[in-house]
């Protein structure tokens, strides 16, 4: 492959900047910079040098081909963490004729050189897209390979129930009618629970991986800009005695003890003569309906809203102004009182919500489940050939599951959302 490089930290200043060096000679491009590298996979100091000049003094890491994490020959140099040298750096290999990498080019070599497969790339660029522990921990058992490693074990149930529908094939005597071992149908009776539960937890892991939608809605001046301004901790929403300030939705993202959270400020949520405000509005109303769960508030904890759903929780705002004690949570933005209380009953619902959360959360990997789970469907009484026609059928989408076929469209879609330099 022709040989790439790119800056692989963050861009700015720092401690140090690393730019990575992948592809044919790799090495002996580098060496041109930093003279002999000796041995692969141990940190070298080197003077950088532009001919006589010296550009920077570096530590160089240098990995063979098939052993590293694009499968070509890697070099990294670890400069000093000043934007000019990498500027430098860059321009002098640009001029030896090196190609700046494209965004995520590095793991898609790698994916190309089969050091990754497609569900670990995945889990990869969520790893990188996590903010929150919850999110952290289900991206890396996905980069780590849990998926694959599952999918490898369905697909060695498949290659054995496989082998024994053509063994019965083979040995069937010309007179007595083919019957499918018993076996077979316990492997595969098995295997589709398996998927199936998967396929089941789905819509629970794809919430864990994007994140829950809360949506704050109430009357004008219920206090829901204040609201989330003060779980925010942050000035985003506008707060504002003035009916409707904020017409458009305005979200925060939250770190709700680990689950990542949107909150969806609904402030402009009003009844509207003017049109485009009442198309607003409608969007809005959307918004907050598909939403995971709503938070109604108002001031004295009467909820009247066609908006409300079971497993809502209904907010009795300004609780420092005194009134009875209604809702299910009352709180008060001035002075921070209940509003723990609301985040925990907030947690506990939406945590009830991801209980079912299993390995896959891309709806990539549910259509390639699906259809091998339908494979499995239906197949009592089918004929030997049929049979292992659909257990060839099955194992073939969770190939697709892993990007061993058919992985060419999505890798233009995965790759993008990686930065240059991954
Ligand atoms: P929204 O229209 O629902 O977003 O309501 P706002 O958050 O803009 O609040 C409306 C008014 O109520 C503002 O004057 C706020 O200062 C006031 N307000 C909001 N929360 C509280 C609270 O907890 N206590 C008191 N005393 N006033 C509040």
């Amino acid at each position: 492959m022709d040989l790439i490089f790119a800056e692989a930290t963050s861009p700015g200043r720092g401690g140090v900047s690393v730019i990575r060096l992948s592809g044919d000679n790799a090495r002996a491009a580098a060496e041109k910079l930093t003279g002999p590298l000796t041995r692969p996979r141990y940190a070298e100091l080197r003077d950088i040098r532009d001919d006589d000049e010296i550009l920077d003094h570096a530590l160089v890491l240098w990995f063979e081909e098939g052993n590293s994490f694009t499968g070509e020959e890697v070099v990294e140099l670890h400069l000093h963490g000043a934007p000019v040298i990498v500027k430098r750096i860059s321009r002098v290999l640009l001029e030896m004729g090196l190609r700046w990498a494209e965004a995520g080019e590095f793991t898609k070599r790698a994916f190309l050189n089969n050091r990754m497969d497609l569900a670990e790339v995945e889990g990869l660029g969520d790893l990188l897209e996590a903010e929150t522990e919850v999110q952290r921990q289900l991206a890396a058992r996905v980069a780590s390979g849990e998926l694959s490693k599952k999918t490898e074990a369905w697909r060695g149930s498949l290659i054995r129930a496989g082998a024994l529908v053509e063994a019965s094939v083979d040995f069937a005597d010309e007179e007595v009618p083919e019957h499918v071992p018993l076996e077979v149908y316990e492997i595969l009776s098995q295997l589709k629970d398996d998927l199936d539960s998967e396929i089941n937890g789905f819509s629970a892991t794809e919430r864990l991986r994007k994140g829950l939608e809360v949506a704050v809605i109430g009357p004008p001046n219920a206090g829901k800009s204040s609201l989330i301004n003060r779980i925010a901790r942050r000035d985003i929403a506008l707060v504002s005695d003035i009916e409707g300030t904020t017409r458009d939705i305005i979200e925060v993202r939250l770190d709700l003890y680990g689950l990542a959270v949107t909150i969806l400020d609904t402030a402009g949520l009003r009844e509207s003569v003017d049109e485009i405000e009442k198309m607003g509005v409608g969007l809005a109303k959307e918004r907050a309906m598909a939403a995971d769960l709503r938070l109604h508030l108002s001031e004295n904890g009467d909820i009247v809203s066609d908006l409300w759903k079971n497993g809502d929780i209904s907010v009795r705002t300004k609780s420092d102004l005194g009134g009875s004690i209604t809702g299910d949570v009352a709180v008060s933005s001035s002075t921070g009182d209940g509003i723990d209380a609301l985040l925990l009953r907030l947690y506990d619902k939406l945590s009830l919500m991801i209980v079912g959360a299993r390995t896959i959360s891309h709806e990539r990997q549910l259509v390639a489940l699906v259809d091998a789970s339908a494979c499995l469907s239906d197949i009592e009484g089918l004929p030997p050939e049929l049979l292992a026609e659909s257990i060839r059928a099955a194992a073939t989408s969770l190939d697709r599951l892993l990007g061993r076929i058919g992985a060419e469209e999505y890798l233009g879609v995965i790759f993008s959302s990686f930065c240059i330099g991954k």
